[in-house]
């Protein structure tokens, strides 16, 4: 996308449009603007053409709000793999401790987010302060920006990350992917978890689905975040079908690719 915010990028194209019916805007000005256009790129002809291969080097496949039409494309992050199960989180990112907390590997592993530290996450209320694992951090700032976009309606109150415990806070269970930093909880008041009976789960934002969380997060707010490798916890296999789950976590978000079996909260 080209590098203007939204409302910028608006406002320009309303303009050249109206330039453009009036007959202002020529096509010299369109070969003059693109030959220079073609010399700052290495992979363009130099040949003046507004063709086919220049307009898709715009890349100007964006709406008016920032969001591509279709949904996002999935976003390719500074990692070269990701995590499958909890297994392969031990593989990647090591061993948070096993009975307790270890603290040196949270120093090493696990950074802050907050506005005084000049690195506060889209759409993150400035007093909170969130911990993450520094390599996923990338990957849930992008995601929480996009989230930003696709549902501005939707205002975070309270967002946690890294806390070392079992899943479903119960000691004995295995860990939790909050222990690694990879994991967050968005409002726990307005998403909550909750179990039923195989097969008794209603499909996301049916009407069934928002009798019971009919603030929660909007379907939007979820794709951004899947688009940037978060399974959700009312989604865990990420078939896009929530029916097929016993448990909804729905405040959760892990940087997991799910391989069609929830083994962790
Ligand atoms: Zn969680």
């Amino acid at each position: 996308m080209f590098d203007m915010t939204p409302k910028d990028a608006a406002k320009a194209i309303a303009y050249n449009q109206k330039q453009l019916d009036a007959g202002e805007i020529t096509a010299e000005h369109i070969t003059a603007l693109t030959f220079e256009y073609q010399t700052r790129r290495e992979d363009l002809a130099d040949d003046g053409m507004l063709g086919p291969l220049t307009r898709n080097a715009l890349d100007i496949s964006y709406t008016d709000d920032g969001v591509p039409e279709g949904g996002w494309q999935s976003w390719d992050g500074p990692l070269d793999e990701q995590p499958v199960n909890r297994r392969t989180t031990y593989d990647m990112f090591g061993d948070p401790g096993k009975y307790e907390q270890d603290k040196a590997w949270a120093r090493d592993n696990i950074m802050e987010c907050h506005e005084r530290l000049g690195n506060r996450l889209p759409g993150v209320p400035s007093k909170w302060w969130v911990k993450v694992h520094k390599a996923v951090e990338p990957y849930l700032r992008e995601g929480l920006r996009r989230a930003q976009l696709s549902a501005p309606e939707y205002q975070i109150e309270r967002l946690g990350g890294y806390v070392w415990r079992a899943i479903r806070h119960r000691r004995g269970n295995p860990l939790s992917m909050h222990s690694w930093g990879i994991a967050i909880d968005i409002d726990p008041h307005r998403n909550f978890s909750r179990k039923f009976a195989k097969g008794e789960g209603p499909e996301a934002w049916s009407p069934a689905y928002m009798a019971i969380w009919p603030d929660g997060l909007p379907e939007p707010f979820v794709r951004a975040m899947q688009s940037c490798g978060f399974a959700w916890g009312s989604d865990w296999d990420e078939d896009g079908l929530s029916h097929d789950h016993t448990y909804y976590d729905a405040m959760h978000f892990e940087w997991v690719a799910r391989d069609g079996h929830a083994n962790g909260v």
